[in-house]
């Protein structure tokens, strides 16, 4: 009888005990970690050396036909084709008589919308055309050059014992625009600008110049005041001025519904106070911070007669920053900046007080968030009715807010354009916003109820800040429009003078609205077009992913190096591996460098390319180590045109690329490619020692590669969501024969294309009607990368720009070069590209 239970002790005796399977598990799981770090320090070390086997190429520019004029918020660059910065009257008149195109004015270039600028046009820029042409003290008027700014007249007239009457908060901007927008500042018992000007000379679109005043070329006078450069050239100025005099500031907070009452009774006719305003502090807007200067005979406090120019500081810098940052930002603005700050009441000259510098409010950076101002006008009776309308919007949309400061204006004494057709409080709004698509969308979205509120209170909202208003809100906000644009038609027929604004707003001769042309597109999309585009789901893209999606589009390029290496019957052993991880991250390092200051690629981006470039770099590593070493042995006896597995093996590659070009690479089937290697090729043959290398080695490749691509696709499929493949293409011009598109306003269309190939190759087509169609942007990005690759020698044509550019390690003597247009100028920048035939466009991205 056998002993059962003796066997059993004896298997027992046998079995691991617990403590020697958790040493088996730990000993196993060492080795794989270990292998894992072996492996991370063998990609680590590949990537390095790989970089530097790749330098950046440096690529020389062709000579440059455009000038790019931009902004304060940097919201709106318009690129032009020449800007010419006149000295006299007369250079100005030569100017204009001379340039047969578009002609936009700019002055200080503080407005907000591009007011100064025109696609392709010339800008009279009129910050060389300054000085004082004559001053009386005893009559206490000045006549100065339009380019001169406020604080030149101040020094001008400071030792004469005068001050400006009327001019804005700041001192920095030019007369000439500070005209042309009718500006207004904190005077109590003033108003808009004009109220303090006694004369102009205007330059008209033939050359001459005219002088307007109330009792002569009125309709001149008053429409090229408030008329943002759309009837002629402002030259001379003649102002009234004031005298300067001790000012003490007085302050107190209420809450905003105690306002109106206390103004009307304390400061409306209360002759002594020069300057007044009150802010709101946001979230809430229910307190008021009230500021008042009044004359006094008291000593000065402050002896300096005006504040130093440069008026940028860190600690101004610091304060907008941390009150817009969100956290508790607010609440230490009301609670411990503005007490700290208003400590006291000092005694300053009214020019001290009227001499502040728009650097004060210069942020570090306008890249990724900007601070931009907007204006409604209010009537005085209706301050109650607009605020609870405003603070709704306000909060609703959580609008980063600074404050919403109130200053009060008498009425307009009769500009076309008035914006106080009656007395008015100014409700100014100084917020910070994000300067991606997506926000500018949304704000548009909020003002546009701003200005409906304002309008519903009978007021009127403030033309150089953004131009999100549609033409509906335009025309009622400014009823006597019409009238502008006929005295405008009158004196300009061929509507030289323009600008953003007015290649928004303005409408044509027959009072209908123009179309856009390839020739005439406005720099930015009109409202109407905004707000139908805003409605389409999935039609807005993160331009920032446009950039930083250039490195996995250099691993396509790699593998279809590698494909048609291959193909070309070349050895494997022969293919720049160590290049082509140095190209990867080139390109990573090039693409995030050039757009660090604007984007913010994010963590999880930056992680997902640093695994990409990791595993590249094991990848090419190992496999340029192995074709080097067993696979160049086995390349002895590989008859000419390769064995069966070699053709095997770039059939696969060429397969490949196909895929990755319009799919993730995990989604290849390796496991097949395996399979068929095994049931398609023969067992034997001539070159029997490769023939088996390479069977074992593309087994092991493409078995390894079911694996990882099988844990990549099951991680992407449960991170990301399935992408929009269509992209969409708004441009004018557009007709049925080149293109179906949905109509939108004004003849733009937008085109819905699908990404990847039909995209580039949609824009390649368009590119040949280039005078006849243009891009105005795509999938909400004002921005479009293009790659390709041209000879060392070759120069980056104008209107493109280059963000990064290294040598093609298959081909040396070219370079890669991913290119960056503007979307207006892509069809013009690829029409060139092509007839030029040097630079090879390999894919136009499609975010
Ligand atoms: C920080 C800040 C604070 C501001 N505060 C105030 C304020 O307190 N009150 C207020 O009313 N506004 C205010 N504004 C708005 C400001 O008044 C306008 O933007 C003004 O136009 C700026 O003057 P500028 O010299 O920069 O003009 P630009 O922006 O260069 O030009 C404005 C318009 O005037 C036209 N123009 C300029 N010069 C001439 C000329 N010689 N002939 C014909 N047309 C010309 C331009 O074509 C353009 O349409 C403020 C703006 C900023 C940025």
């Amino acid at each position: 009888m056998s002993e059962p239970t003796k066997d059993y002790a004896l298997k027992a005796a046998n079995a691991p005990s617990r403590k020697q399977k958790r040493t088996r598990i730990w000993r196993i799981t060492r080795a794989i970690l270990f292998l894992i770090l072996a492996l991370l320090a063998f990609g680590v070390v590949v990537s390095g050396a790989s970089l530097l086997s790749v330098p950046e190429a440096r690529i020389a520019a062709a000579p440059d036909s455009g000038v790019q004029v931009n902004e304060i918020t940097r919201l709106y660059p318009i690129t032009m084709a020449r800007v010419v910065a006149p000295r006299t009257v007369d250079e100005i008149s030569n100017a204009v008589r001379s340039w047969p195109g578009p002609i936009a004015v700019g002055g200080g270039r503080y407005s907000m919308g591009g007011q100064t600028a025109t696609p392709d046009g010339l800008q009279l820029d009129m910050r060389n055309f300054r000085g004082v042409v004559g001053f009386d003290p005893q009559a206490r008027v000045i006549t100065v050059r339009s380019g001169t700014r406020w604080r030149e007249v101040q020094q001008a007239i400071d030792s004469a014992g005068l001050a400006v009457k009327i001019m804005q908060t700041y001192n920095t901007f030019t007369v000439g625009g500070a005209l042309s927008v009718n500006a207004h500042g904190r005077y109590i018992g003033q108003g808009p600008l004009v109220r303090s000007v006694r004369a102009i000379s205007l330059v008209l679109a033939d050359g001459r110049v005219v002088t307007a005043t109330p009792a002569q070329n009125p309709d001149l006078f008053f429409g090229a005041i408030g008329g943002y450069g759309a009837l002629g050239v402002i030259a001379d100025v003649t102002l009234d001025l004031a005298v300067n005099a001790h000012v003490r500031r007085e302050d107190e907070k209420m809450l905003v519904s105690s306002y109106a009452p206390f103004f009307r009774r304390r400061i409306r006719n209360d002759t002594t106070v020069i300057f007044h305003n009150a802010d709101m502090y946001p979230p809430a807007y229910e307190k008021i911070h009230v500021v008042s200067y009044r004359l006094t005979k008291e000593p000065l406090t402050v002896a300096n007669r005006l504040l130093p120019e440069d008026q940028s500081a860190w600690s101004h810098r610091t304060a907008y920053s941390m009150i817009t940052n969100g956290l508790g930002g607010y609440w230490f603005r009301e609670h411990v900046i503005d007490p700290l700050i208003f400590i006291g009441h000092p005694v300053t000259w009214r020019n001290y007080e009227a001499s502040y510098d728009v650097s004060e409010l210069e942020p570090e950076s306008r890249e990724k968030e900007t601070y931009v101002l907007q204006e409604y006008f209010i009537p005085v009776d209706s301050f109650d009715v607009f605020v609870p309308r405003m603070r709704r919007i306000l909060r609703d949309h959580r609008v980063n807010a600074v404050n919403v400061s109130v200053r009060h204006a008498l009425p307009d004494p009769g500009t076309m354009l008035a914006w106080a057709p009656n007395e008015v409080f100014a409700f100014v709004l100084y917020y910070k916003q994000r300067t991606d698509a997506a926000s500018r969308s949304e704000v548009g979205r909020w003002t546009r109820q701003l200005i409906d509120a304002a309008i519903r209170s009978g007021g009127r909202y403030y033309l150089p800040y953004q131009p999100v208003a549609t033409r509906a809100q335009f025309a009622k906000a400014y009823p006597r429009a019409p009238e502008f644009f006929a005295t405008k038609r009158r004196v300009d027929p061929a509507n030289k003078f323009t600008n953003n604004l007015w290649d928004l707003y303005e409408p044509a001769a027959d009072g209908s609205t123009p179309s856009a042309t390839a020739a005439r597109t406005p720099a930015v999309v009109p409202a109407e077009v905004r707000m139908v585009l805003d409605t389409l789901r999935g039609y807005s893209r993160d331009e920032s992913a446009e950039l930083i999606t250039h490195p996995e589009w250099d691993l396509v390029y790699g593998s279809d190096a590698y494909a048609r290496w291959l193909a070309a019957g070349r050895k494997p052993s022969g293919f720049p591996y160590l290049k082509s991880v140095g190209t990867f991250w080139r390109s990573y390092f090039g693409t995030w460098w050039a757009g660090r200051d604007r984007y913010d690629f994010g963590i999880g981006k930056h992680a997902m390319l640093g695994v990409i470039g990791i595993s590249t770099a094991i990848e090419y590593g190992l496999k340029g180590l192995y074709e080097n070493t067993v696979g160049r042995l086995s390349e002895l006896d590989m008859p000419a045109g390769g064995t069966p597995e070699d053709r095997y093996a770039a059939k696969i590659a060429g397969q490949y690329v196909d895929l990755i070009e319009q799919r993730g690479w995990y989604e290849f089937g390796f496991w097949p490619a395996l399979k068929n290697l095994w049931t398609t090729t023969p067992a034997t043959g001539p070159g029997m020692l490769r023939k088996w290398e390479r069977r074992f080695a593309l087994s092991a490749e493409y078995g390894i590669k079911t694996i990882y691509a099988a844990l990549i696709g099951f991680g992407t499929k449960s991170a990301y969501s399935a992408d929009e493949m269509r992209r969409g293409i708004v441009a004018v011009g557009l007709n049925d024969s080149l293109a179906n598109g949905v109509p939108l306003d004004r003849g733009y269309r937008v085109l819905f294309v699908d990404r990847y190939n039909p995209f580039r190759d949609t824009l390649l087509a368009l590119s040949d009607h280039s005078n006849q169609v243009r891009v105005a942007e795509i999938s909400g990005s004002d921005f479009v990368t293009v790659s390709g690759t041209a000879p060392a020698s070759w120069r980056v044509p104008s209107r493109a720009r280059v963000v990064v550019a290294y040598e093609v390690p298959s081909d040396p003597g070219h370079n890669r070069i991913l290119l960056r247009s503007n979307a207006r100028d892509l069809l013009d920048v690829i029409h060139r590209l092509r007839i030029e035939g040097k630079y090879k466009i390999e894919h136009i991205y499609d975010y």
